[in-house]
């Protein structure tokens, strides 16, 4: 094969052969220009009916024509180091409805990967953010005094439980609220080592990949990573392996910094620790004056029916890490920290982006969506949509376990190919479900989810495994 010749085939077999490289930039650009000129609204649904919509509507096979296309024109210029799930190219949402670019309505349970917490598009969340953009588009809330910057500290120290009044840190993502963590918390204990867990997942910065051990394909290639960093078994108990092994053998407690851990392990598969355990973390943190780090960015900001998925533990943590569902797809992360661990000089972290305040009004938004109804929704929904796939469970014997919390649910196979071939199957029947850890398929939906919504969803999944087991 020629050198920029390259032929790959993603999850639906949709073929894209590189062209000569010196063809690249300017046959992909007229492809794309031509595929975006020829993009009007995909259908001619309203926002409120397709939002009123309970069942996926699909008018082309899946992956359609426009995606296709996009997906060969795309592959030409985006870094092939992008994970890709499978071949899906949304157009435009409303709710849990997402259409594609063919004018497909899916029903959507991964919400943008645990993001759009509100729902795609909720117009108080769209107000919100027009009426910002007219007034302030930009001004670096590092280095001058932003407002709203300081309303949403003010908000997050407000819902947020770290055992005193709290100061926030914004960033522009999960993996600069871990990265500011690790700083955070070397630089107010003194101390080096950091100690994470197997199966977690806090981002792909180098701070933060080096605490994740979800994956080996994370590190493969960009070793040596943070040095300092540890990892135990998640939801083992303390004495069976952090006392006797970490402790005893590794490093001395009076040593490490803190503790980063997942309150309930997102990319890792949606894995609850045993009752107890995250209250054993914290007792053995504060005995050895450990920082206690929760890494809420996928179980945080109402998904599980509760504000953070710690409260559920009755705990207090000393640092809390937000994103994602934060404000609902505009790109903010934040670290909450009590006020005697966030001791660090002035100048010592800061960021010319991070709680720009458009995403800020977007954060506002969302907090109140949450509050007033949405976490509630995802009390009330979430746990009756897990209750039918527990029933669902009884019929299909290629499931093997369900958990989770509120509208974090994992869904647990037998391996990952029968789990991958279950999430293709849902895709082609007009739901969007997510691979987690190495068995597991997620169900995340918005946190707007509707009960009817939630009886389709378990019956396209049910038909998804039946295809899968040669019962249909
Ligand atoms: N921490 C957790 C628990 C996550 O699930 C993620 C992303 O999936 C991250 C950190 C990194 O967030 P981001 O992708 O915004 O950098």
């Amino acid at each position: 094969m020629k050198a920029g010749r390259r032929a790959r085939q993603d999850e639906a077999g949709v073929d894209s052969v590189g062209p000569e490289v010196d063809d690249i930039p300017s046959q992909a650009e007229a492809e794309i220009r031509a595929f975006l000129d020829d993009s009007g609204p995909p259908s001619a649904l309203g926002r409120e009916e397709l939002e009123a919509m309970a069942a996926p509507r699909l008018i082309t096979e899946i992956p359609g024509p426009r995606t296709r296309a996009l997906i060969e024109a795309d592959h030409k210029v985006t870094s092939p180091s992008l994970p890709r799930a499978y071949p899906f190219a949304p157009a435009r949402g409303a709710g849990s409805m997402i259409e594609d670019v063919d004018g497909n309505v899916f029903l959507d349970f991964n919400a943008g990967i645990a993001v759009c917490s509100t729902g795609h598009a909720h117009p108080k969340v769209v107000r919100a953010i027009e009426e910002q953009a007219e007034r302030l588009l930009h001004y670096s809330g590092g280095d001058f005094y932003l407002p709203i910057y300081a309303e949403v500290c003010a908000e997050l120290d407000r819902i947020t439980d770290v055992g005193g009044p709290a100061r926030t840190f914004l960033t522009n993502s999960g993996t600069e609220a871990v990265e500011a963590a690790i700083k955070l918390a070397r630089n107010s204990t003194g101390r080096q080592y950091l100690l994470a867990f197997i199966g977690g997942f806090h981002g792909r910065s180098y701070g933060s990949v080096s605490l994740t051990a979800s994956k080996a394909k994370y590190h493969a290639g960009f070793g040596p990573l943070l040095p300092g960093v540890l990892h135990a078994p998640f939801g083992v108990s303390i004495s069976e392996f952090i006392e006797p092994v970490i402790f005893k053998r590794l490093v001395p407690p009076d040593e490490v910094a803190a503790v980063v851990v997942e309150p309930i392990q997102g990319e890792g598969g949606y894995v609850v620790p045993p009752d107890g355990w995250l209250a054993d973390l914290r007792e053995m943190c504060s005995a050895h004056g450990i920082l206690l780090i929760a890494d809420e960015i996928q179980s945080g900001m109402g998904r599980t029916g509760r504000m953070w998925a710690y409260e559920h533990e009755g705990i207090t943590p000393d640092i809390v890490l937000g994103g994602k569902g934060i404000a609902s797809g505009m790109p903010l992360g934040a670290m909450i920290a009590r006020h005697d661990v966030m001791t660090w000089d002035r100048g010592a972290h800061g960021s010319t982006y991070a709680g720009n305040p458009v995403c800020c009004a977007a954060a506002l938004a969302t907090i109140g969506l949450l509050e007033s109804e949405l976490i509630e929704n995802a009390a009330d929904v979430g746990p009756s949509l897990m209750e039918s796939l527990g029933r669902l469970q009884a019929r299909e014997p290629l499931i093997r376990d369900i958990r989770g919390r509120g509208m974090m649910i994992g869904v647990d196979f037998e391996d990952g190919e029968t789990a991958d071939a279950v999430e293709m199957a849902c895709l082609r029947r007009g739901l969007l479900v997510l691979r987690a850890g190495d068995s597991a398929v997620r169900i995340a939906p918005p946190l707007v989810l509707r009960h009817d919504q939630a009886r389709v969803g378990v019956r396209i999944f049910e038909e998804a495994c039946a295809e899968v087991a040669g019962t249909s």
